[in-house]
């Protein structure tokens, strides 16, 4: 395999390290082109040292400048660039083969979409970008011939269970929906933990810290999506994902909690048939997949060992306990924009939560309060028009917050 240009958008976060972790061990394969990051400039300044990147990106002037300044002393001659324009150019840069898109939030969206529009292998852990715009994105990867490869534990799982065709085809963006029964295919099953509290007492969410909610029992992750997993919004949004990138209908997709984390997720075929991917939850195994395929390279992860796993159980989704998983389902039966507003309420109020502005139970009351109250466009030209519709879905769950804090006093 010739050696591989990269490009980590997001490189100091959880998914971003954690590549890094695997290409540390894989260093003949690849090459770090840019790195990028929006506020931890210390750890950034490490990652460039250790990888010695053409590029690292930070958010402001003056954090690029402080940046450059720290890596002259260490005579890294990486070049220090800020701002959006420059995610876009490394994220479309000629020499860049491939993008991991792991910056967290619809932040995301930009650069990854620049990615696709300029024919890139994108290596997609930023579900939000599938989730905002999804049908916009998927076309772009259509038309431009790049590939997507999902990172999501869980679409990687699906991805490594379906047949060989309907991976390549699915990855370009090329798979039709009718197709899944002339493949024998008849659901994509999504395996969720259903986080820390599944079983804790419904009658103490609302006393529910962020302390508490970080805490996830079988994965080590950013905060954001840690949150979403205590709501389970996170696999509400895993939902939409999956409908974006394996252009399935949402009645085809089955969600069932696995508390043990083993198994990633399955596809059922039409004989009886359910594959599935297992493995130690760790993220470094489906970033390895993606970075390796078509080969399977080394992700320094522990091997399964059966003999000290818990039993493997299974059970239904309990949607009172856990609402936010239930408006995911209704932002896709609403369709046209509400995936968009769902996202970018969630972000605000899980941003709130995190801060202690509000509690945990709040959480999809700001999300529902949200959905209902702004409108919805019947036609999706642009991702401008969606830009523009997170901000007001922003500034409304913002200001249900205010009112809702105001009450409170
Ligand atoms: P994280 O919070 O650990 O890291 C986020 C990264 O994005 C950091 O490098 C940060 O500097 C950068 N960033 C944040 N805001 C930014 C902005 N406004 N502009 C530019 N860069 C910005 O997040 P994470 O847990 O690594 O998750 C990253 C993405 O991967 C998310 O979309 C998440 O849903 C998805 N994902 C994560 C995991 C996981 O195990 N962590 C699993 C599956 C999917
Ligand atoms: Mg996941």
């Amino acid at each position: 395999m010739k050696q591989q240009n990269i490009s980590i958008l997001g490189a100091t976060g959880s998914i971003g390290t954690s590549t890094l972790d695997v290409i540390s061990l894989n260093r003949d394969k690849f090459r770090v082109f840019a790195i990028t990051a929006n506020s931890q400039i210390d750890k950034l300044f490490l990652q460039c040292i250790e990888f010695n990147p053409y590029y690292a990106v930070v958010a402001n002037e003056s954090d690029a400048n402080r940046l450059h300044d720290m890596l002259r002393t260490k005579e890294v001659d990486t070049e220090v660039l800020y701002g959006a324009e420059s995610l876009a150019y490394v994220a479309s840069h000629q020499n860049v083969d491939m993008v991991m898109a792991a910056i967290v939030g619809a932040a995301g969206l930009l650069p990854t979409l620049d990615a696709a529009r300029a024919g890139k292998k994108i290596l997609l852990a930023n579900k939000e970008t599938l989730v905002v715009a999804g049908d916009l994105f998927m076309r772009t990867v259509r038309q431009s011939g790049a590939s997507v490869l999902p990172v999501d534990s869980e679409h990687n799982a699906i991805f490594q269970s379906l047949p060989e065709k309907v991976r390549l085809a699915m990855a370009n963006g090329k798979w039709k929906t009718e197709d899944y029964q002339s493949s024998g295919i008849s659901s994509i099953i999504l395996t969720a933990s259903g986080g820390p509290f599944l079983d804790t007492d419904i009658d103490i969410f609302a006393n529910i810290t962020p302390q508490m909610a970080l805490k996830h029992p079988n994965w080590s992750m950013g905060r954001k999506i840690s949150i979403d997993s205590a709501t389970m919004m996170n696999k509400g949004l895993e939902v939409i994902e999956a409908c974006h990138l394996f252009n399935i209908p949402a009645d085809l997709i089955e969600v069932v909690i696995h508390p043990q984390s083993i198994i990633h997720s399955m596809v059922r075929y039409i004989d009886g048939s359910v594959l599935a991917q297992m493995g130690t939850p760790n993220m470094c195994t489906p970033i390895a997949y993606c970075l390796g395929l078509p080969e399977r390279i080394d992700a320094g992860v522990e091997a399964l060992d059966f003999f000290t796993t818990d039993a493997l159980c299974f059970r239904a989704p309990d949607i009172e306990r856990f609402p936010c998983l239930q408006l995911a389902f209704e932002a896709l039966r609403l369709g046209k924009d509400a995936p968009c507003i769902l996202n970018a309420a969630n972000e605000i109020a899980v941003a709130n939560f995190l801060d202690d502005k509000i509690r945990f139970t709040d959480i999809a009351r700001v999300i529902e309060k949200t959905m209902s109250l702004c409108p919805l466009n019947d036609d999706i030209f642009s991702i401008e028009q969606l830009l523009q519709k997170d901000t007001i879905a922003r500034d409304m769950a913002q200001q249900i917050i205010t009112d809702m804090i105001k009450n409170d006093e």
